[in-house]
């Protein structure tokens, strides 16, 4: 590719919005551009690196004998419905209708859809297991876009799900998908690591998520210094000697100020299936205030609560505040059944999980009592873990480690079988809802987490597997015939061996493509400057910085 007629928009300046430095470095080096908030544009040299991380996934999915298919981004709401998770996905989810007024989503997931097609083409037992996968855009309305590809609205994911009849099938297949994901990551040049992880709204159990490791990443990883342990926080609870006088089971809902509801029309609009709400306060978030519904039927929640505060900067409002927002004051906004103002339109995404978790329905939240209906200290006990405390394990020490996360591995068990009736005829002619599992990765988040993982202050360093091109060629001076006839011989030679080469041909001083070449990363730059007369060039690897002047010959050997 001629560097000239390329779509490159290198810029000088870092830009401001930009805050990690996989994002500026994208922006800087003419990846993408923004289109919206969370939106973005991949120009060629990213489109080019995307598809590397795409191939890789997709040969080591292909490798387990995954089928390949591509589903529709347009899902009808009938499909969501019948699953519950219409009501339950609250603001993530973007909604939008068609001429007739019928409703519709855009898919931030699949699960609704696969299992629509498996259950109309999949009767028998002998036609499982089966795994199908797909490499497609999809949509969140995350309620804080940020940090570039790290966490966009619309992105694009990995996405597979197997089907089985036992769950020895099943374990089979999350060990499979799980190998699979260690060697896509290996292979794409990440550190990384897998994590337990929560399994929450699924009904599933065994669920890890691969994290990426990185400052910048919003998990934190509790693992232990001498052993495999290693879970997100979320998971990493320790039970304390002296209960704590905090302990309560929460449930996060957006609040809106502005129109008077129960705090039970808020839980009936939500569909919690609540067990016990039993006391709801007010949290800041950012500049919204937010309800905590808190309840009694989940060991962790208090646990996932603390950490969800934490790690988005929330606090706990002020009586002021809170009478200022509400309108009522604080000490009125408490016990289920306070009449407050408030409009619940979604659960945070940091309790989505629990929101759709619990398990039993309606079985007594109105006239709650907490001394009557539950007892505290059931899971008063529970806090995070701590750096430097014994790993759960019993070995070693645990440390802590900031985490994206780059992919997710997820037993599903019968929830979306048994909702939406995809079952199979067993060898006893028994019919049986199918066990499914669910796989993502996050291909354009990998690819920023590639960027947060091998850069310098100087720009990119890709590693070579998915490298725009392997080769940068340098013509120093395009104005002078010997330079560029000898740096058209080897674009020519170099991309007829197979090589990818970027060319930069254009009439820029020295220093011009010398800053840009660092700041794009290939892995091998080659100069042609003013020894080209003798036939010798210059050879800089990107990552050592090793530096060589090699004659031609010697270049044409080492391709050959
Ligand atoms: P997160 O916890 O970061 O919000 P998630 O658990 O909601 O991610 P999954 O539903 O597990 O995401 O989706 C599978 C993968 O898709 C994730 O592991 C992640 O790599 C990627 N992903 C999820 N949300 C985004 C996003 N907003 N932007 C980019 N990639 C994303
Ligand atoms: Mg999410
Ligand atoms: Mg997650
Ligand atoms: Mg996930």
């Amino acid at each position: 590719m001629k560097q000239s007629s390329f779509l490159l928009p290198t810029l000088r300046d870092v830009p401001s919005d930009a805050e990690v430095k996989s994002h500026q470095l994208m922006l800087r080096a003419g990846m993408m551009k923004q289109i919206a908030a969370g939106v973005y544009a991949y120009l060629p040299l990213a489109k080019r690196v995307i598809q590397k991380v795409e191939n890789v996934v997709r040969e080591e999915m292909n490798k387990t004998g995954a089928q390949e298919l591509t589903m529709p981004t347009l899902h009808p709401s009938e499909l969501w419905q019948e699953t519950g998770r219409w009501d339950k996905m609250g603001g993530e989810l973007i909604r939008l209708q068609d001429r007739h007024n019928r409703d519709f989503a855009l898919g931030p997931t699949h699960e609704e859809v696969i299992t629509s097609i498996v259950r109309d083409y999949i009767q028998s037992y002998k036609k499982l297991p089966i795994n199908l996968y797909q490499i497609q855009t999809k949509f969140r309305d995350e309620r804080r876009p940020r940090f570039g590809l790290l966490r966009g609205r619309e992105f694009i994911m990995k996405d597979a799900y197997s089907f089985h009849t036992t769950s020895e099938s099943l374990d089979e297949e999350y060990q499979a998908m799980y190998d699979a994901y260690s060697n896509v990551f290996s292979r794409v040049g990440l550190s990384f690591r897998p994590v337990i992880a929560d399994s929450g709204a699924m009904g599933g159990k065994d669920t890890h998520e691969f994290m990426a490791l990185a400052d910048v990443g919003e998990d934190t990883i509790a693992y232990s210094d001498s052993s495999d342990y290693a879970a997100n926080i979320e998971m990493a609870a320790v039970k304390v000697e002296e209960p704590s006088s905090v302990a309560e089971m929460v449930e996060l809902v957006k609040v809106q100020t502005g129109e008077a509801k129960t705090i039970e029309a808020v839980v009936s609009e939500l569909k919690v299936e609540t067990k016990s709400v039993i006391k709801s306060l007010l949290v800041k978030v950012d500049d919204e205030m937010v309800l905590v519904l808190i309840r009694g039927d989940h060991e962790l929640n208090e646990v996932k609560l603390k950490h969800a505060l934490e790690a988005k900067d929330i606090r706990f409002a002020s009586d002021a505040e809170v009478e200022q927002v509400m309108g009522v004051a604080a000490g009125n906004i408490g016990p289920v059944g306070t009449n407050v103002k408030v409009v619940a339109d979604y659960a945070v995404k940091a309790m989505a999980n629990s929101v759709c978790g619990a398990n039993e329905k309606e079985a007594h939240y109105t006239g709650v009592n907490a001394g009557r209906d539950y007892q505290v200290s059931q899971y008063a006990d529970l806090r995070f873990i701590q750096e430097g405390e014994p790993s759960p394990d019993g070995k070693g020490t645990i440390q802590f480690a900031q985490g994206i996360e780059v992919g997710q591995v997820f037993k599903l068990g019968t929830f979306y079988s048994e909702s939406m009736g995809a079952s199979v005829l067993d060898e006893n002619g028994k019919s049986k809802p199918i066990l499914m599992g669910c796989y993502g990765i996050g291909v354009s988040r990998t690819v920023a987490a590639i960027i947060e993982q091998h850069h310098d202050e100087n720009g990119i360093i890709w590693p070579y597997e998915v490298a725009p091109f392997q080769i940068h060629l340098l013509a120093m001076n395009s104005k002078n015939a010997q330079q560029k006839e000898l740096a058209d011989h080897l674009y020519t030679l170099l991309q007829s061996k197979g090589y990818e080469v970027l060319y930069d041909d254009r009439p820029e001083r020295a220093g011009v493509k010398f800053k840009d070449s660092d700041l794009i990363g290939l892995p091998i730059r080659i100069a042609v400057g003013k020894r080209a007369s003798e036939g010798i060039v210059e050879l800089k690897m990107r990552k050592s910085g090793e530096m060589v002047e090699v004659a031609i010959p010697e270049i044409e050997e080492l391709i050959s």
